[in-house]
This record gives structure tokens, C-alpha cells and sequence, in this order.
């Protein structure tokens, strides 16, 4: 079963869940043109089901980088931590925005891992959010 068999309401529910928007950089459905995604936050490979517990939002830059992990490595001290699950975890309390707006900066472990592991400050995500910045978009209130 892949995640293209997932019916539409289950998909549905978990956008709705998810506030349209990327669970990783809170990157909204308004502003970006790919669909987002639904990610498995367990790999399907790794015996994560299909169950909507195990899904949310993602966009499609953040999911690739995600890809099968669930592990990363806190820049730190080296040490493996999980990856920040948008399910069960509060992104402000891993993640706070740069004064300017553009970078996404990990306080604990586990968002200091997931900024490295899901890049989520590469070159052009930092440049897309310096627009939505001057646009008024960015970042989001919460
Ligand atoms: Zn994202």
C-alpha cells in the first residue's frame, strides 16, 4: 500500500489537523506551489502504518530530506536524538524563528537535529522566506 492509496478523507483530516501548512518549517499551503504532502512520520519501510496517527502535513522539500530518518545528530554534541514529530510535539518548543525571519534555529536536541537533518535553512528556502518576509507573510504568528 503506498501513500497514494491513503483515501481522501484520511488526507483531508490530517491537512486540516496539520493547518495547511508544513509541520517541519510551517511553510503554509498559500504560499507554496507544490501540493503539500502527506508524510509518514515512521517510515511505511520502517513498519510505520498507515493509520492517521502516524501522518501529517509536509511540504515536499522537507519530506525529501526527510526521507526514511527519524533519527539526527544535534550539531552540539554529536549526540543521535529523534526527529521533531509535528504530531505529538510543539514546534515552538524546539524551534524559534531568526530576528530577521529567514532561518529556522533549533533550541533543544531534537530541533537542532531536525534543522540539519531536513535542511531547513538551505539557500533558497532562506531566500523564498526573505520575499514572504517582505511581503508580510512571514513569519507566522505561531
Ligand atoms: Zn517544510
Amino acid at each position: 500500500m503506498s501513500a497514494l492509496s491513503l483515501s481522501d478523507s484520511l488526507r483531508q483530516r490530517v491537512r486540516e489537523s496539520a493547518g495547511d501548512r508544513c509541520g517541519y518549517c510551517l511553510s503554509s499551503q498559500r504560499y507554496v506551489m507544490s501540493k503539500l504532502e502527506i508524510e509518514h512520520l515512521i517510515p511505511h519501510a520502517q513498519g510505520g502504518s498507515h493509520d492517521e496517527s502516524n501522518l501529517w502535513l509536509s511540504c515536499s522539500l522537507c519530506n525529501r530530506y526527510k526521507g526514511s530518518q527519524t533519527t539526527g545528530i544535534d550539531p552540539l554534541n554529536n549526540g543521535r536524538v529523534s526527529l521533531f514529530n509535528p504530531r505529538t510535539q510543539v514546534w515552538s518548543e524546539h524551534f524559534y524563528w531568526s530576528p530577521d525571519g529567514t532561518r529556522i534555529l533549533g533550541q533543544t536536541p531534537t530541533g537542532r537535529a531536525t534543522v540539519e537533518a531536513l535542511h531547513f535553512n538551505n539557500e533558497l528556502a532562506v531566500e523564498v522566506r526573505r520575499n514572504w518576509v517582505v511581503a508580510g507573510w512571514h513569519p507566522p504568528a505561531k
